[in-house]
């Protein structure tokens, strides 16, 4: 079967470990040349190295995605390097948990720069590129069951997650004219190493988010790297959609306990 992405390149912001690395070893499968990207120019090397020793291509870059002039030269890089930019997945997140009337500000400005203003600038810098090229691209920018609902301790990270779905919708029409394609994937509970420390923290248990979740478990890596498949493929008619990844959770009308 033909690959989905040959002869296409994508980068994947925060892409060293998580959600991101799957994403980034299932587009290389798929044939593409893959930027990984972290704020560790080792960590993305390191990454990049074992999807090539799996028989990829792939590039290791580090930048800081609240940067502009870094996202400007992970994209001059990516140019050099393979002649364009396809797609780019704005993935890198970050989370805090505190109850709101503690929040400290600064904590609070780190998720709204990481989460929100790191995407708006994921999508600035790759917009210009493909719209250099004129050749169209897709942009998808990772959001949140949390981006629709909300949750106790998590202010930063669901409003930022929100503004990540309406930011999306606006590039779509914004951007269509030049066929560049921007859709959200909305994860739902994944066990990663967020996950493992914003779990610590939380009041709820693993076993609650399984009980409230109608295919009863967490999703995996694999499976959000399927939708962004999907939804980076161009060949769907999809853009400015927030595809909910989250084994049912939203589509349940059934309480939710204390959260
Ligand atoms: P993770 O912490 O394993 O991965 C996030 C990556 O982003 C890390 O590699 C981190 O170093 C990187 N990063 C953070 N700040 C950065 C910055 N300023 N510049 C560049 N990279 C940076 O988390 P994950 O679970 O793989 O999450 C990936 C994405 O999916 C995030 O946007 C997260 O909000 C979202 N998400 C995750 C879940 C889940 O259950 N795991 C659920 C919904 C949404």
């Amino acid at each position: 079967m033909a690959e989905k992405l040959s002869g296409q390149t994508a980068i994947v912001t925060g892409s060293s470990r998580g959600i991101g690395n799957g994403i980034a070893e299932r587009f290389a499968e798929e044939g593409a040349n893959v930027v990984v990207n972290s704020r560790s120019q080792e960590r993305a090397e390191e990454v990049a190295k074992a999807i090539e020793s799996a028989g990829g291509t792939a590039v290791g870059v580090e930048a800081d995605v609240t940067d502009p002039n870094s996202m400007e030269a992970l994209v001059r890089t990516t140019v050099e390097t393979f002649g364009g930019l396809d797609v780019l997945v704005n993935n890198a997140g970050v989370t805090t948990l505190d109850r709101a009337e503690e929040f400290d500000l600064e904590e609070w400005r780190t998720v709204v720069d990481v989460d929100l203003t790191g995407t708006f600038i994921g999508c600035q810098v790759a917009g210009r590129q493909m719209i250099k090229e004129g050749g169209g691209g897709a942009i998808l920018n990772m959001s949140s069951l949390m981006g629709g609902r909300g949750l106790q301790m998590r202010s930063p990270y669901c409003a930022s997650k929100a503004g990540v779905n309406n930011l999306t919708r606006t590039l779509a029409v914004e951007w269509a004219e030049h066929d560049i394609h921007v859709n959200a994937l909305a994860p739902g509970f994944i066990w990663t190493e967020i996950t493992d420390q914003t779990q610590s923290a939380a009041s709820y248990t693993d076993d609650d988010i399984r009980d409230r979740t109608p295919l009863n478990r967490f999703g995996t890596v694999e499976e959000m790297a399927e939708c962004a498949l999907f939804l980076v493929g161009r060949d769907n008619f999809v853009t400015g959609e927030v595809l909910y990844a989250d084994g049912g959770w939203q589509a349940y009308g059934w309480g939710c306990g204390d959260q």
